[in-house]
């Protein structure tokens, strides 16, 4: 009897598998992950990620990818760069493009703290300068207070020179602060009223950062402290107050990019999501074109911006840079009919993160549809919230599709939707390629702490996803 029970627990059950459990290379996983650690690293915003993977892209030499604008229409590889916030690669495979692309497209921007465009102040109470800040992306305010910072971005002067800002990140260099309120003194200011919702105890006014406290030494001055830290900037940037109207400059973690775990199965870093998936789909891209394979159909990875806000503007991926890409591939033999028979025909991996189940935090899962980290490459036939609204529920003829590659690879997956039903939700970027008529479906992997400052990723559910890109970017 109790072995005709397992015979057809073998037959019929879904088996969820541990990644760690079925990896035969165990050193693959860990050397990919150091590649990904440095990435990282250096990815704090969007402008810093693009102009990593356009370098990383250029320093494979015999890769031969060479700036869309410069190439000759017939060339192959090709990297397409939009206001340095937004990449495409493209390699062109042995069939005509109208049988259609494989596509994955990733975001590579990330919570942070905006600095307001008239962001110093003097603080007579405190007697300190302060940066003022304005939220970008769905964060919970508390995680940010009480931790080094570092300020990255670009400031525009009036004569279009672009002076680029790099301050926290090397461990010489001061960090920026928001200090939270002593626990002594928070009984009252800090008491959460019924309706208070636990990302906003701390208001989005109050996430200012400390930028300094020593006067200039003119005592006839008005704010001598802000005086002082505005001089800092003319000092080393040649910049006044003014010049901080056209500036984009934000406040990221200045936290080192770390191993969890006494096994070291985990990492914590800034922006896993969406990086985490940005990396691995343009390394597959990268291995195809170093190991010289020619693709049968046309692939490209696309890299977006503006994705946690969402995805409006120019950088994003509601913008005209898809059609731009898919133009110029086309040649001159544009026409509209044939432009949507390309879209109809290609295939889109969305590849963002998904929500692994917290120890701490079960609640919100229904757990035979969670994600786990450590069980490798999620798969999500539908994002959205409340009755599926604002997803774009692949079909389930592409799932199976999509199924049929990490089945014959031998890749570790698993199913899962985010949270309980009407529990919360979130989007993703899959909604806008479906709207253009794409295939199109969610997967990535699982993410703990996601949009914290710092996030949790595993190496193996990493490696895995790594795999899956390629075999999909590879399929016929
Ligand atoms: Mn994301
Ligand atoms: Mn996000």
């Amino acid at each position: 009897m109790k072995e005709g029970k397992n015979k057809l627990e073998e037959k019929l059950l879904l088996k969820r598998e541990n990644g760690w459990d079925k990896t035969g290379d165990k050193k693959s996983v860990f050397e990919f992950a150091e590649e990904y650690k440095v990435f990282l690293d250096k990815s704090r915003t969007e402008r810093l990620c693009a102009e990593e993977i356009v370098q990383l892209t250029k320093s494979c030499k015999t890769y031969g990818f060479m700036f869309a604008n410069k190439a000759g229409l017939d060339y192959e590889k090709l990297i397409f760069v939009n206001r340095g916030k937004n990449v495409a690669l493209v390699l062109k495979g042995k069939k005509p493009i109208e049988e259609g692309i494989n596509i994955i497209v990733s975001h590579i921007d990330s919570p942070s703290l905006h600095l307001k465009q008239i962001p110093v102040s003097e603080d007579g109470n405190s007697g300190t300068a302060i940066f003022r800040t304005h939220y970008y992306g769905g964060i919970k305010k508390y995680q940010w207070v009480s931790r080094p910072l570092a300020l990255y971005g670009v400031i525009v002067k009036q004569d279009g020179k672009v002076v680029n800002v790099s301050i926290g990140k090397e461990k010489d260099e001061p960090v920026l602060f928001i200090p939270d309120l002593l626990p002594h003194l928070a009984n009252k200011a800090q008491k959460l009223s019924p309706n208070t919702n636990i990302s906003d105890i701390i208001p989005g006014e109050k996430l200012c950062a400390l930028a300094g406290s020593i006067p200039i030494e003119d005592k006839e001055a008005k704010e001598r402290i802000k005086l002082n830290i505005l001089n800092a900037l003319y000092e080393k940037y040649g910049i006044k107050e003014e010049d901080l109207i056209s500036s984009e400059l934000m406040l990221v973690p200045a936290d080192d990019v770390r191993d969890v775990g006494l096994d070291r199965s985990m990492i914590m870093g800034y922006g896993h999501d969406d990086k985490s998936c940005a990396y691995t789909s343009l390394r597959a891209l990268l291995d195809i074109v170093g190991n010289n394979i020619r693709p049968e159909r046309t692939v490209a990875v696309f890299f977006f911006d503006k994705e946690e806000i969402g995805s409006e503007g120019n950088t994003s991926a509601s913008s005209t840079f898809l059609e731009e890409v898919m133009a110029r591939l086309q040649g001159r033999n544009t026409d509209i009919e044939r432009n949507l028979r390309v879209f109809r025909n290609s295939r889109v991996i969305s590849a963002d993160v998904a929500a692994g189940v917290n120890p701490n935090w079960p609640e919100p899962n229904e757990m035979t549809n969670a994600d786990k980290i450590g069980y490798g490459v999620c798969i999500k036939k539908f994002t959205g919230h409340g009755g599926k609204y604002e997803a774009s529920d692949a079909n389930a003829e592409f799932v199976g599709f999509v199924r049929n590659i990490l089945n014959k690879n031998n890749i570790t997956w698993q199913s899962g939707e985010m949270g309980k039903v009407d529990e919360g939700g979130g989007g993703t970027i899959a909604k806008i390629f479906a709207k253009r008529g794409m295939e199109v479906i969610d997967v990535g992997l699982p993410v703990m702490s996601m949009h914290a400052p710092s996030e949790i990723i595993s190496k193996v559910d990493l490696y895995e996803t790594y795999r899956f890109y390629k075999a999909f970017l590879m399929e016929v």
